[in-house]
């Protein structure tokens, strides 16, 4: 049987995979089990940040993995705490958890929101506002936290208390917060829907109402974290400083990793026994996530983010087939005129470039932050021939 074979026989279905296995990477680029060559503008969706297999975090991996893997978080290890400073003192945040995926960052900060209320003497406070069209996750708390009901519906019955706004409405924030939210889940760039930024009114609004109600404003960076749209953080495009921020994807590389990051008192709300994660935070993981966190800071790869980005964005601009673009830092979303983008990312797969679709009319964009403007030319002139 070959590879694919065999994920059809033993692997849950729960993918629909391309027809291609990708055997090895390196840098921008990833290559098939025959060898072929594709030009990586997914990065293995927003997670390669450097790269595939980026020399600094194969070694720190290689290295640590010498050392020490595993040992539980009964102990204190050397990078945890270490991984912890470094994003704190980035982000302004206080305090850290670690988990393995975006997900359970969400969920460590879904639950330090519904704690914090009930220790505050509110347990009827356990409204939680977030977006339609929102991403946030798959385990129950965080498909119930996406705005899409086509991921929750299948596996209800769903935990309650979770409210729906049209993304960027401000009144609909207005009239949906009260007494009872808890808090506020919001991406800073809809990801998953195609990339839209929320707008400064949206953000700040969500902001004033968590300081009248006494909420969490939580964004969920899981996506836009860590130089993805030109900043280290999306949140510094605006305004707005967050309670908490939950990171995952770029974090580590492709090593899976996840943090909830959360700011003052909010960073105080768990003590021990109130939540856990057996992997999270393991010596190998943060071992990892500081190689990449320190080469993304320090190798100048938020700006490259930003200028690369719009370059990108401005030779997307000028294909014939693409309506709209939106556009912050590497994060990129392409309207086409006709309902064809999953057919445009077949064809620019077999060309050797590794497009993403999130609609028929909409391809995303989330190359390596380290990609050049040499290929960002070569990924356009790929497409010109599909659009
Ligand atoms: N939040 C956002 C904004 C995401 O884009 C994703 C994944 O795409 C998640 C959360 C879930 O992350 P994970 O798949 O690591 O659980």
């Amino acid at each position: 049987m070959n590879t694919i074979e065999l994920d059809n026989q033993y692997v849950m279905g729960t993918y629909a995979r391309f027809p291609v296995v990708f055997a090895r990477g390196r840098g921008c680029f990833v290559y098939d089990t025959e060898g072929r060559e594709y030009l990586d503008c997914i990065a293995g969706l927003a997670v390669n940040g450097l790269g595939h297999c980026h020399p600094k975090v194969v070694e720190a991996i290689c290295r640590q993995a010498g050392v020490l893997m595993h040992t539980s978080n009964l102990y204190h290890t050397l990078p945890q705490p270490k991984l912890a400073k470094l994003l704190v003192e980035a982000s302004g945040m206080s305090k850290a958890f670690f988990a393995n995926s975006g997900a359970e960052a969400n969920e460590c900060a879904i639950k330090i929101a519904r704690k914090a209320a009930k220790a505050s003497g509110h347990p009827e406070k356990t409204e939680i506002i977030t977006a339609e069209l929102s991403f946030h996750g798959r385990t129950l708390a965080t498909i119930t936290a996406t705005g899409q009901p086509k991921y929750s519906e299948p596996f209800a019955p769903l935990p309650p208390d979770f409210k729906y706004v049209p993304f960027n409405d401000v009144e609909a924030l207005r009239r949906t917060a009260g007494p009872k939210t808890c808090a506020i889940l919001l991406e800073p760039v809809l990801g998953e829907s195609g990339v839209y930024p929320a707008t400064s009114e949206f953000l700040s609004t969500a902001r004033k109402l968590c300081d009248e109600y006494g909420a969490a404003l939580i964004l969920d960076e899981v996506q836009t974290g860590l130089g993805r749209t030109g900043k280290l953080f999306g949140f510094q495009h605006y305004d707005v400083v967050p309670d908490m921020i939950t990171l995952a994807k770029t974090l580590a590389n492709g090593f899976p990793a996840g943090a909830c990051l959360a700011r003052g008192a909010w960073g105080d709300v768990l003590v021990p026994g109130d939540h856990g994660s057996t992997f999270g935070g393991n010596p190998l993981a943060c071992a990892a996530a500081i190689a990449c966190v320190t080469e993304i800071i320090e190798g100048g790869w938020v700006d490259n983010s930003r200028e690369v980005g719009a370059y990108f964005a401005e030779r997307l601009r000028t294909l014939p087939g693409i309506k709209e673009v939106r556009a912050m830092g590497l994060m990129i979303g392409a309207d086409l005129a006709e309902p064809n983008a999953r057919q445009v990312v077949m064809e620019a797969l077999g060309k050797g470039l590794v497009l993403n679709a999130t609609g028929d009319h909409t391809l995303r964009f989330v190359p390596p932050l380290i990609i050049t403007r040499e290929l960002v030319d070569k990924a356009i002139g790929i497409m010109s021939y599909e659009l």
